[in-house]
């Protein structure tokens, strides 16, 4: 049988000063959000319901840039991004500036499921996922993150499965106080997203313009696929070109040998991973091994 794994995060920022009780809070989240991926690649599950589910429980969680924690926008609604893909088929699908779905993840599935586009946008995908069967919740569902003080957090998740299929997902509240109607590049495939069996699932997490105008996800790809670089010199080097544009910020891949990278320019990045002897670890500063548990 072949291996698989799971990598999640929750967001790259300036850690320096997280308080104790936020950092116990998301290291938990963050190894409920694996648990629930490898519960799914350890039974011979899909990457991609496995990616879907581990974005949820962050989304769910209200700690972290996505979902139920999203940020608010200068006219202070929320307006969240998700997408997912996957890659034997490429398959894609995304929600921008959606106000009122619990799981914008789960409507970027949706949409890959079920119509032949990849991105809807606003009322036109809240009522195409509602018809669906997406949640909708009440303004009063979302809350701040815990500290206001603490950066935005977008989450995500990359999935090998047992069948060598990769996956990504993505999704975020988008950037504090953004305009209304700016979309990121969670949403957008191959600058947030991106996965393709020939090579490796990238989900980015940053001010989210550089990493549109990097191509930043697709970069990692091609790098690989085009440049034969390694999954970590290819992630490396797509960050090194994020930062000459002068944006910050991080990404977590997984290649199809398993191989897993977790990189940001931040001092830090919520992240976890699981693997299939079932051990589970966390890491939110730079340069912390991983703590398991
Ligand atoms: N990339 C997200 C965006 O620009 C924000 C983030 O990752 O924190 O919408």
């Amino acid at each position: 049988m072949k291996s698989w794994h799971i990598l999640v995060h929750g967001g790259a920022g300036e850690l320096r000063a997280i308080p104790a009780e936020r950092e116990r809070a998301c290291r938990t989240a963050l190894r409920h959000s694996v648990e629930a991926g490898a519960q799914i690649l350890s039974t011979g599950g899909s990457s991609l319901d496995a990616v879907i589910a581990a974005v949820k429980i962050l989304e769910d969680s209200g700690l972290f840039n996505a979902g139920r924690g999203s940020a608010r926008n200068a006219e202070g609604h929320r307006e969240m991004d998700a997408a997912v893909m996957e890659g034997a088929s490429r398959r894609a699908g995304a929600v921008a500036a959606v106000r009122s779905l619990r799981n914008p993840v789960i409507a970027a599935h949706l949409v890959a499921q079920h119509t032949p586009h990849v991105l809807l946008v606003s009322e036109g995908a809240e009522t195409f996922a509602l018809q669906h069967g997406a949640e909708r919740v009440p303004p009063s569902y979302f809350r701040p993150p815990l500290d206001d003080s603490i950066p935005d957090d977008t989450v995500g998740a990359v999935a090998l499965d047992i069948h060598g299929c990769l996956a990504a997902a993505t999704s975020t509240g988008g950037t504090t106080r953004k305009p209304a109607g700016r979309v990121g590049d969670t949403p957008l495939i191959g600058a947030g997203t991106y996965a393709d069996n020939r090579s490796c699932a990238v989900s980015t997490t940053g001010i989210g313009e550089y990493f549109i105008r990097a191509v930043t996800a697709y970069s990692v790809h091609a790098r690989m696929l085009w440049g034969r670089r390694t999954l970590a010199e290819a992630a490396q080097e797509a960050l090194e070109e994020v930062a000459t544009l002068g944006g910050a910020g991080g990404l977590i891949g997984i290649d199809t040998m398993g191989n897993s990278i977790t990189l940001c320019t931040t001092s830090g990045m919520y992240r976890g991973m699981g693997t299939p002897d079932g051990r589970i670890f966390t890491a939110l500063f730079r340069d912390e091994p991983w703590k398991e548990g």
